[in-house]
């Protein structure tokens, strides 16, 4: 089979899929801030979840295009993947990483669904986008880690059995480069809520089930590290661009889902006895939103594919991630604005959507820091932090 048609045959029983996760599962989750379990649970029984997940341990073994497609589905339907999306890119680092041991153990229990790995906790809420100046430490006593520290926006953590943590092993005065000295940890959290781990739900403008966590002499084994002690940030890193890439992937599906909402309403929307969309102050948002969901979308599938050819698109995964967002945002202030009043109303979608876009400007990544990126490591210019 052509990738083209595998990609056309995910993306046709993804949407069936979504055909049960109408706009009506989702508002309803919003107003009472649940979590989508249903559809969590369908999309690991699809095998969809797991998709980049070798075959050896459980998956399908897909590449990365596959999990873009999947994604953007989700999205284009008017659902929202955020609830699970990053164990596609969090098990990448136990794939990569972690020993033959971890691997067997775990993967295959990701895979089948019988474990959860959601939790991501990276941001600590003094050093923020500042990630090398973390506080949060693991310190070895000879026979365990005893972590020490708080991080904030670690999303799904109340939906999630495992946690991947990074946290300093090394302190700052102790190292030559501020990128060493972490470490990244495996922690099966059932073991510590309630008394070395505490979550707490923070709530945010969208549904998004994220939390702090405040870790006290919490103990974990030297099993539980992934890889090399000091060296994790480097395996984080390594993670980066499939993050931003399905992320953009999930941007570009917002964006095909408001542009479709706003065709389809302005053709409807009749007033001054026309409609609506028949107005060049309508069509032109709509065009311009279109063409910029466009070229976003190409930049997105340049990163792709340079993926998938085992490359290392720094470069294209950053403008991905900037052009998607960006594009995402633009079509849906022009949805918005095209519904008029409606598009504040709830029974519509839009508002929902529309606060569910917002995000992936500032998370997994803030636009100023891609700037920073592309600045510095594509253009050459001087590193500004
Ligand atoms: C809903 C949600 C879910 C999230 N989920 C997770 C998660 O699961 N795991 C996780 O680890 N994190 C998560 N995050 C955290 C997210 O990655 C951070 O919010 C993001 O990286 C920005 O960090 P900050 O919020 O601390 O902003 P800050 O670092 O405080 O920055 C504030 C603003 O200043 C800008 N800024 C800061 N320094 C500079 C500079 N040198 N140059 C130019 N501009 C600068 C930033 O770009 C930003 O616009 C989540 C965040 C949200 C809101």
């Amino acid at each position: 089979m052509s990738t083209n048609d595998m990609h056309q045959e995910i993306r046709d029983a993804v949407s069936k899929m979504c055909l049960k996760f109408d706009n009506k599962y989702w508002q309803n989750c919003d107003e009472k801030d649940l979590y989508p379990t249903d559809f969590v649970k369908e999309l690991t029984i699809s095998g969809f979840l797991a998709s980049l997940i070798p075959e050896k341990y459980g998956g399908a073994g897909l590449p990365l295009s596959a999990g873009a497609v999947i994604l953007e589905e989700i999205h284009k339907s008017g659902g929202n993947a955020a609830a699970c999306h990053a164990q596609m890119y969090t098990m990448g680092t136990i794939l990569r990483h972690g020993s033959e041991k971890q691997k067997s153990n775990f993967l295959p229990k990701i895979a089948s669904g019988d474990l959860r790995l959601q939790a991501f906790g990276v941001t600590e809420p003094n050093s923020g986008s500042d990630t090398l100046s973390l506080k949060t430490t693991a310190v070895f006593n000879g026979e365990k880690y005893i972590i020490n520290g708080q991080k904030i926006w670690t999303s799904r953590a109340e939906h999630s059995d495992l946690l991947l943590l990074l946290a300093r092993t090394k302190p700052l005065e102790e190292v030559k480069k501020k990128t060493e000295g972490l470490s990244v940890f495996l922690i099966d959290m059932r073991d510590h809520i309630g008394t070395s781990l505490t979550i707490k739900p923070v709530k945010t403008m969208m549904n998004h089930s994220t939390t702090e966590m405040f870790f006290e002499n919490l103990l974990v084994s030297p099993d539980n590290l992934i890889g090399d002690c000091n060296d994790g940030f480097k395996y984080i890193l390594s993670g980066m661009n499939a993050e931003r890439i399905l992320i953009s992937s999930e941007c570009i599906g917002d964006a095909k889902w408001f542009l479709k909402m706003a065709t389809d309403y302005s053709k409807d929307r009749k007033v001054f006895n026309r409609p609506i969309g028949q107005n060049q102050g309508i069509q032109f948002p709509i065009a311009k939103a279109y063409s910029k969901m466009r070229a976003a979308e190409l930049m997105l599938w340049s990163a792709i594919n340079l993926f998938d050819e085992g490359k290392n698109p720094g470069e294209e995964a950053n403008l991905a991630k900037l052009l998607c967002s960006e594009a995402s945002w633009e079509a849906a202030e022009m949805c918005i604005q095209t519904y008029g009043g409606f598009g504040f109303a709830k029974e519509y979608n839009i508002e929902r959507k529309y606060r569910e876009a917002r995000l992936y400007q500032v998370a997994p990544v803030s636009t100023n820091m891609i700037l920073s990126y592309i600045a510095e490591h594509v253009l050459n210019l001087p590193r500004s932090y």
